[in-house]
């Protein structure tokens, strides 16, 4: 009998296997569907010998210490800053659009300052900032909005901004300094050995027994166990009940060159052309050394893998329809992006999985208490 099958090995089910066994000491059954663990964070070595993530670009950061010293006990880090450039009016500039963004694209020399004059003079006033299209149009006006994010948005998400909540391109800081990091994180780094290799770190307990290749579906009523963890989609677990919950899909074409080197920088974005949103070139993420370059497109789909759940006003609910149903189902617990249909980075399922450890690990003290109790006042009768 397992304590815990766990459905997906991705963050949120691995985070959940490694302290449900190691700090509880249950036994744990995790099984993916898919032939190998890791999730979508998951990277290999390719038939070159590069090192690649399958499932495109995936970037350490966090300003969370708890969940990097939790995950800094399975891998050692490479400090890597994250650099995106933009291909925009034939020229490559930094993304988030930040001082030299304005510069070079229109040839001046603006200072900080000056700069901030220039967006609150192109800025169209947006009360209340609702969608996507009012986040950034009230901050840099039309002109950047369509140069930048109207076209990429559309590409991504075959939505227009105006019909996306406000927190997708809020992901998208603008600066009127000269920093071009993608991210402002306090820590921001990649996995020495790459992901898969912390994730190997992480399930490697003798109370975890690892199944790949394996629906939890075609275990249904062979495996007898307590509790499930469920990571995957959650309209998927309800059989649709109340219709499909949309996620966006990806098709990545990975391609090899013949050339040690392609980009300036690890990722490119191209807003206004290609049907591809963005190409990613590895050995900048991961600091390998080969002669050859491994690089990604990635095709924005509506069928296939779920990626990304669509935040916008009527999918958070259906999304509530399915929650309440997620939330009256005993034994079983849901959670990561796909199952709490949250647009959540790496960091954030750590931290959510975490959570829900604390929870539970919470209450089984309340039920061991309760039992000691329960001896105790046992023993004192007899
Ligand atoms: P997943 O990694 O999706 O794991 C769920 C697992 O469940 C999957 O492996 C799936 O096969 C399995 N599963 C589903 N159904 C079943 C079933 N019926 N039976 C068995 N197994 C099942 N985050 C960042 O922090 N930085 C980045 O740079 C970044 N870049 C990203 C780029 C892309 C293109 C994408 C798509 C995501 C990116 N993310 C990034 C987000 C990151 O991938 C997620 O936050 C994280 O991987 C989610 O972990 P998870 O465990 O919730 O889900
Ligand atoms: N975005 C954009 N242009 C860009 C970069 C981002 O329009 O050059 C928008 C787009 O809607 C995208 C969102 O901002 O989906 C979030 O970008 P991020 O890079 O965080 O996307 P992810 O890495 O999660 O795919």
């Amino acid at each position: 009998m397992f304590d815990y099958l766990i459905v997906g090995a991705g963050f949120a089910g691995s985070v959940l296997a490694e302290r449900l066994a190691k700090v509880l000491g249950m036994n744990v059954l995790i099984v993916d569907k898919r032939p190998h663990i890791g999730g979508n964070a998951f990277d290999h070595y390719n038939d070159h010998g590069v090192l690649v993530h399958k499932y495109g670009p995936h970037i350490f950061h966090t300003n969370s210490k708890p969940v990097f010293e939790y995950l800094s006990q399975f891998t050692e880090w490479r400090s890597y800053e994250h650099r995106v450039r933009a291909s925009v009016d034939g020229q490559l500039v930094p993304i988030p659009i930040n001082l030299d963004t304005i510069n070079k694209l229109y040839g001046l020399s603006l200072t900080s300052s000056q700069v901030e004059d220039f967006f609150q003079s192109v800025a169209e006033a947006r009360n209340p900032v609702r969608t996507s299209e009012d986040v950034v149009v009230n901050r840099v006006g039309r002109e950047l909005y369509e140069k930048f994010f109207r076209n990429y948005t559309r590409k991504q998400w075959d939505l227009d901004p105006s019909e996306l909540d406000a927190t997708v391109t809020s992901r998208v800081p603008v600066r009127t300094n000269r920093d071009d990091r993608y991210f402002s994180d306090t820590y921001q780094a990649m996995p020495l050995h790459g992901f898969t290799r912390m994730f190997e770190n992480m399930l490697d307990h003798p109370n975890i027994k690892v199944m790949l290749n394996t629906d939890y579906r075609e275990l249904e009523g062979m495996i007898p166990y307590r509790e499930m963890i469920y990571t995957g989609p959650v309209d998927e677990f309800f059989n649709f009940e109340f219709g499909k919950l949309p996620y966006r899909s990806l098709q990545f074409k990975h391609e090899t060159l013949d050339t040690p080197q392609l980009q300036p920088v690890a990722v490119i974005n191209y807003p206004n052309e290609h049907l591809y949103t963005r190409v990613t070139e590895f050995k900048h993420l991961t600091g390998q050394q080969h002669h050859k370059t491994s690089i990604v497109y990635e095709f924005p789909r509506a069928e296939g893998d779920p990626y990304y759940p669509i935040p916008r006003p009527e999918n958070s609910e259906l999304y509530k329809k399915y929650k309440a149903l997620a939330d009256a189902t005993q034994g079983v617990h849901f959670v990561g992006r796909l199952a709490t249909y949250k647009y959540y980075n790496m960091d954030q399922v750590t931290a959510q999985a975490l959570a829900l450890f604390a929870k539970i690990s919470g209450s089984k003290q309340v039920e061991l208490t309760s039992r000691l109790g329960k001896i105790e006042r046992r023993q004192k009768i007899s």
